[in-house]
């Protein structure tokens, strides 16, 4: 008996593992753009995320929402995740807003601190901002401004599905701190412990 549970909580979750790929996934991700994104950036994020057991849902554009403007021209990224939240269409788990204004988070005692991206811990909304997105070279790496697109809106989407700050610099968990160089010298990859996370709550990439 004892054995039959640990082999379970080894197993997880009641997943359909060996036929993942044929059976419904268990969540379905909303990618909308907001602002001047382009289109084939939104594309590039939907593509990434179809390479994981998901669903993936293109939601109508729109603009970003006035009342979290800040004066220093940044919006206020909670709130608005929030918000987004509290409206979520049916049928969608998670919301990934792919965005080119410029975003603002309280942190450190700081009242608009300027931010990459946004998402809470096992939330619903992810908010990805490109407006310091330009391209850059790593080493002898040239990385687009799609590429680091990608990486950001992976590493903020899986924040809403429990990945935690990672301490390995190459994964895409690994904490970017508002740092563009840092986010490019992550790879498109999650390492094991991260992986194991997006496993656990049936996301199988
Ligand atoms: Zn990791």
């Amino acid at each position: 008996m004892t054995l039959l549970v640990a082999a379970a909580f080894l197993i997880g979750p009641s997943l359909p593992v060996a036929s993942s790929r044929g059976v419904k996934p268990l969540f379905t991700i909303g990618v909308q753009a907001v602002g001047k994104v382009s289109k084939d950036d939104l594309r590039a994020v939907a593509q990434s995320l179809k390479r994981w057991w998901v669903a993936v849902r293109v939601l109508p554009s729109s603009q970003a929402p006035k009342r979290f403007l800040l004066s220093s021209g940044r919006y206020q990224a909670q709130p608005w995740a929030e918000e987004v939240e509290r409206g979520i269409p049916k049928g969608i788990d998670k919301v990934l807003i792919l965005t080119s204004v410029d975003l603002s988070a309280r942190r450190e005692g700081v009242e608009d601190w300027r931010i990459l991206g946004y998402s809470a811990h096992k939330g619903k909304v992810a908010l990805v901002s490109q407006s310091r997105l330009l391209g850059l070279t790593v080493g002898s790496e040239k990385i687009s401004k799609s590429d680091l697109t990608v990486r950001l809106a992976l590493h903020e989407i899986s924040g809403c599905f429990g990945v935690e700050e990672c301490y390995w610099t190459k994964c895409l968990g690994y904490p970017h701190r508002g740092s563009v160089k840092r986010l490019a010298e992550t790879t498109f990859q999650f390492c094991p412990r991260c992986s194991n996370t997006l496993w656990q709550v049936g996301v199988i990439i």
